[in-house]
């Protein structure tokens, strides 16, 4: 596959066409951004890292029934995936009381939900991720109602797989974000990252934080954080 060029930078990944037009190449950025782009740094190794966790769990879910976007690992931070249209919304899933809930529903961070939320927000930069219901999401035409269905099915049966194979290694998964695509026969299919980006890792005893979160509120350690994931994950 050969790697051509770049259509699209975003904030912690580039993609570029391949030889394929049914395939891209994604390559992970040390790039770290938080509160849509205010705040702005480098994580040392987090491209790597991602780029390694996401394949990780990307081929776990795709091996429990979750179709994927992911196709091949080909470097430390480039993999190729499906090319696909990404429906425009933020699907997060929540376990525990953390980040924008807790501030937004005043409950303490780390109280356990009577049940797992889920939260849809638009993927929309300059209006700041807005969230949204099913209504504003079938009104807009991001989605069909069938599609949300499907898309909200997923996210439950991942929060499952993910927060009992994250369990074996002693990490607790608080809340996560995911972003689902079309390709181009029209099959929803899991896309974008599964990371210490994107979701809230705890550990299961000490409930250190081992996630972006410590980037996010300057807690140090943030490079240590990451590394930890990968090496409890896959054991480097
Ligand atoms: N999240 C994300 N990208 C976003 C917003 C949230 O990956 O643009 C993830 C975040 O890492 C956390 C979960 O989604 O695991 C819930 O985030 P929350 O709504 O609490 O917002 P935050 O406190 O991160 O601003």
């Amino acid at each position: 596959m050969k790697k051509l060029q770049q259509i699209y930078e975003g904030k912690a990944k580039k993609v570029f066409a391949t030889d394929d037009p049914d395939v891209v190449l994604v390559d992970y950025k040390d790039d770290a951004t938080a509160f849509n782009g205010l705040k702005k740094g480098t994580i040392t190794g987090k491209g790597v890292i991602n780029n390694r966790v996401t394949n990780f769990l990307m081929q776990m879910l795709e091996k429990n029934g979750i179709p994927t976007h992911y196709i091949e690992e080909i470097s430390d931070r480039e993999t190729l995936v499906k090319k696909v249209d990404i429906v425009p919304l933020e699907v997060i899933v929540r376990n525990i009381a953390a980040g924008s809930l807790s501030k937004r529903l005043g409950v303490p961070e780390g109280t356990k939900l009577k049940k797992t939320v889920i939260e849809y927000c638009y993927k929309n930069d300059d209006l700041g991720d807005p969230m949204v219901n099913e209504y504003h999401i079938a009104a807009m035409g991001w989605a069909t109602e069938e599609e949300v269905k499907l898309i909200a099915g997923y996210s439950l049966k991942i929060n499952k797989l993910l927060s009992s194979f994250l369990k074996q290694s002693n990490i607790e998964l608080i809340d996560f974000k995911l972003e689902f695509g079309k390709t181009s026969d029209g099959t929803i299919v899991l896309a974008d990252e599964i990371s210490p980006d994107t979701c809230r890792f705890w550990d299961s005893k000490t409930h250190e934080k081992l996630d972006k979160d410590r980037f996010r509120r300057d807690l140090g350690g943030v490079e240590d954080a990451y590394q930890e994931i990968l090496k409890r994950l896959m054991g480097e």
